[in-house]
C-alpha cells in the first residue's frame, strides 16, 4: 500500500485496530506478520499502526511530561490524517495542524543557522530558493579502495565544478572541506591495537598447525594477548581473520541461526573466513566468567551471549566444519587451579600436551596479558596527564570489541576526529581506582562494572564527555543505559545503538548536533548528583508492610500463602494487564526483557491504588548472580 496516498485512507477504515503495542514501527514486522497470519484484516493492522506510532510517541517520547490543552502537530507524518486521528482518540484532544508543518522544523533550522552565520561572520554556503530548479544527475558506483566496496552515489549539479558523494562507510568521499581537520589528533584506538597485536606476525610456518582467532568479541579484542601467546608456545601458528567488512558482515547474516547482537553475528563471519583459510582449527572458546580483583564480589560472568557464541557458530555450520572449532569451558574467575584442570583436560586430551607443557604456555600468556594490560592503563594515565585544555575530549564508552572495531562502530574514532574533537578509548581512564563493585555488587558483567566505572569519572572531570556506543539487542546495556544515565548525574553525554543494518548516512550530522549541543551544557555547573546507594533506604518496619509478590506464575500465590503461615503479611499481586504494562513502559526503554517490564508495572499499579501508602508496602524481587538480566531487575526497580 502507497503510504501517502492509501495508507491513512485505509486506516480510518479501520473497524477494530489491531493491538501492536508501542514498539517503534520499524520493528514490527513480525507482530505484523503474526497478526496477518491470524486474519486479521489489512485495515485494522494498519488501524493498529496508527495507533502505535501514537502510543510509541506517548510512552518514549512525553513519557511523564505532562500533556497540555493547546496540541500542534507538525512534521511530515501530519500528512497521514489517520495519525492524527489516533492522536485525538487517544489523548481526547483537539490536534492542530499550523500552516507549512511539514516544513516548520526546517524552517526553524534555517532560522538558528542564519542567526548562527550572522553572530559567528561565517559566509553563507546558501544556494538560494532556485536551487531545486538546477538539473542535477544522481548515479552510483562501487569504491573499489577497500574491502567494503561501499556503493556510493555521485550527484552532479549543473554549475558546480564539483559533485557530491554520499554513502561511503569512510571518509574518502567526503565533502572537502571536512577533510583534512582533526590532523594531528592521535588516534589512541589504533595505539592500543598495536599494543594488542603487539609481537603478533602473520606469518605461517607451513610445518606446523594453524589455529585461527576470530577478530571479535573480548577473545580477541581483550584477550588476544593471551591466546595468541597461549598458542604459540604449544607450537601453532596463530592466524587472524581480517577486518570486519562488508563481506563479513554479509555472510555472518547468511549464516545466523538466532537473531543476536551485531558482535556476536559477525563473528560467524570471521569464524567462517578462518574456516575457508589455511587455518586447521578456529578457537571459539565458551568463556563463562572472567578473572576479578580481589574486592569484586561478584560472579564477574560474561553475558549470555558472549558465553555461548561458540554454539550459534556450531550450529551455523554443516556437520563436517564443526571439528575445527576449538571450544573448551573455562572458567576464568577462578583462574589458577579452576583453569589449568579446565585446559589439561581439553588440550591434553585433543592434542596430547602434557600438563606442565600447559601449564608453563599459561604461564607466559599470563605474563603477556597482564604486560598488556599495565601499558594500557599507563598509557591512559600519560594520556590523562595531558589532555589538551583546547579541544573536546570524548571517552568513548562500550565493550573494547564495539569500540575497537570500525566496522562495528561505522569509523566513530575517525568521524569524531574529523571533527577536531579527541576520542579516547575507555579503558585509558583509571577505572580500578572507582571499585564500582562496591557500590554495585550485583554487577556480574565486567564490561558493565567498566561501563559504570567510566560514567563515574567522566560525570566529575570536567575535562571529558561521553559517546556511550552499544547495539541494538544488547541485553546487557538495556540496564546499563538507565545506571549510566544515573551515575552521569545530568551531564550530557551521547548514546549511539548500531547493528548491521545501522546507516553511515546521518552519523556525521548526529555527532555535529552533540558537539554543538556540549557548547550550551558547560553552563551548568550546578548538576546535582542523585544515585541510588544499596541499603541508603530508610524503611520502615517490616511488622507495619505487606509483602506484595509480583505475578511471575502462579507459584507466586503459593509463595505468598507461606510466608502468610509465618505471619508475614504477603499477597501475589494479579495477573499483569494491559495497565500494568503501559506504566512500565513510562520508565523504562522497551529493551529490557519482558518479565522486568511485567514485574515493574505490578509495583508502579499497586503503588499508584488510590490508599496505598508507600511506607506500608513492600515488593518482592529477588537477586541473583548472572550471567541473564535477572539480577539486576530489583537494582532498576528500587531507581
Ligand atoms: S554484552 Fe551486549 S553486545 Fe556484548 S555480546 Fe552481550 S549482548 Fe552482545
Ligand atoms: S530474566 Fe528471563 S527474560 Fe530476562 S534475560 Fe533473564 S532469562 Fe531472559
Amino acid at each position: 500500500i502507497s503510504i501517502i496516498e492509501e495508507f491513512g485512507e485505509m486506516a480510518l477504515g479501520a473497524s477494530r485496530p489491531a493491538g501492536l503495542g508501542d514498539l517503534c514501527t520499524v520493528f514490527m514486522e513480525s507482530d505484523l506478520n503474526a497478526f496477518q497470519q491470524k486474519g486479521v484484516e489489512k485495515e485494522n493492522l494498519v488501524g493498529g499502526l496508527a495507533y502505535s506510532i501514537v502510543h510509541n510517541y506517548i510512552q518514549k517520547v512525553v513519557r511523564k511530561k505532562r500533556i497540555g490543552n493547546h496540541i500542534l502537530f507538525q512534521g511530515g507524518v501530519t500528512n497521514n490524517r489517520a495519525v492524527v486521528a489516533a492522536f485525538e482518540k487517544v489523548t481526547g484532544k483537539k490536534i492542530h495542524i499550523p500552516p507549512h508543518f511539514d516544513v516548520t522544523g526546517a524552517i526553524g533550522a534555517a532560522i538558528l543557522a542564519r542567526e548562527y552565520v550572522k553572530e559567528n561572520q561565517l559566509q553563507t554556503r546558501f544556494k538560494g530558493f532556485d536551487i531545486s530548479k538546477v538539473p542535477y544527475t544522481v548515479d552510483k558506483f562501487t569504491c573499489k579502495s577497500c574491502s567494503n566496496q561501499c556503493e556510493i552515489r555521485r550527484v552532479r549539479i549543473e554549475g558546480e565544478k564539483k559533485p557530491l558523494f554520499y554513502g561511503g562507510r569512510c571518509e574518502k568521499w567526503e565533502m572537502d572541506d571536512r577533510k583534512g581537520k582533526g590532523a594531528g589528533i592521535p588516534n589512541y584506538f589504533e595505539e592500543r591495537l598495536g599494543m594488542l597485536m603487539e609481537g603478533y606476525s602473520p606469518e605461517i610456518d607451513p610445518s606446523r598447525k594453524t589455529v585461527g582467532i576470530p577478530r571479535g568479541l573480548m577473545v580477541f579484542y581483550q584477550q588476544f594477548p593471551y591466546w595468541s601467546t597461549f598458542f604459540k608456545e604449544l607450537g601453532f601458528n596463530v592466524m587472524v581473520s581480517e577486518e570486519t567488512n562488508n563481506q563479513t558482515i554479509r555472510k555472518s547474516l547468511s549464516m545466523i541461526v538466532a537473531e543476536t547482537c551485531f558482535p556476536v553475528e559477525v563473528m560467524h563471519g570471521h569464524t567462517y573466513e578462518l574456516l575457508e583459510s589455511q587455518s586447521d582449527f578456529v578457537f571459539t572458546p565458551f568463556i563463562i566468567n572472567s578473572r576479578k580483583t580481589d574486592d569484586n564480589p561478584t560472579s564477574n560472568c560474561n553475558c549470555p551471549w558472549i558465553q555461548t557464541f561458540p554454539f550459534m557458530v556450531r550450529a551455523s555450520l554443516p556437520e563436517e566444519r564443526r571439528e575445527k572449532l576449538l571450544t573448551p569451558t573455562l572458567n576464568f574467575r577462578y583462574y589458577g587451579k579452576v583453569v589449568e584442570k579446565e585446559m589439561v583436560d581439553y588440550f591434553g586430551k585433543k592434542f596430547g600436551f602434557t600438563r606442565k607443557r600447559i601449564n608453563a604456555a599459561m604461564a607466559l600468556a599470563d605474563e603477556r596479558q597482564t604486560r598488556f594490560e599495565e601499558r594500557v592503563r599507563q598509557r591512559g594515565r600519560e594520556v590523562m596527564a595531558g589532555l589538551p585544555e583546547d579541544r573536546e575530549v570524548l571517552a568513548i564508552i562500550g565493550r573494547p570489541y564495539n569500540t575497537g572495531d570500525p566496522a562495528l562502530n561505522l569509523s566513530m574514532v575517525e568521524k569524531l576526529i574529523n571533527q577536531d574533537v579527541l576520542p579516547i578509548p575507555m579503558d585509558y581512564l583509571p577505572l580500578e581506582n572507582e571499585h564500582i563493585t562496591r557500590d554495585y555488587n550485583k554487577m556480574y558483567w565486567p564490561n558493565g562494572q567498566k561501563i559504570l566505572a567510566a560514567a563515574r569519572i567522566i560525570a566529575r572531570d570536567e575535562r571529558l564527555h561521553a559517546v556511550y556506543m552499544g547495539n541494538f539487542r544488547c541485553g546487557p546495556d538495556s540496564f546499563l543505559a538507565h545506571f549510566f544515565h544515573e551515575e552521569m548525574a545530568g551531564k550530557p553525554y551521547m548514546e549511539i545503538e548500531i547493528d548491521e543494518h545501522s546507516a553511515d548516512a546521518g552519523m556525521i550530522t548526529r555527532y555535529e548536533a552533540f558537539l554543538d549541543s556540549l557548547k550550551g551544557s558547560r553552563l551548568k555547573k550546578d548538576r546535582e548528583k542523585k544515585v541510588y546507594t544499596p541499603g541508603a533506604m530508610v524503611s520502615s518496619p517490616m511488622k507495619d508492610r505487606v509483602l506484595y509478590f509480583p505475578y511471575m506464575n502462579d507459584a507466586s500465590y503459593v509463595i505468598a500463602a507461606v510466608c502468610r503461615s509465618f505471619g508475614i503479611h504477603s499477597e501475589s499481586l494479579p495477573v499483569q494487564t494491559q495497565v500494568d504494562l503501559d506504566l512500565a513502559r513510562k520508565y523504562t526503554s522497551a529493551r529490557e526483557c519482558f518479565p522486568m517490564i511485567a514485574t515493574t508495572g505490578s509495583f508502579l499499579k499497586k503503588l499508584m491504588e488510590p490508599g496505598v501508602d508507600p511506607a506500608k508496602v513492600s515488593f518482592f524481587m529477588p537477586d541473583h548472580n548472572g550471567p541473564c538480566r535477572f539480577g539486576q531487575y530489583n537494582r532498576f526497580q528500587r531507581v
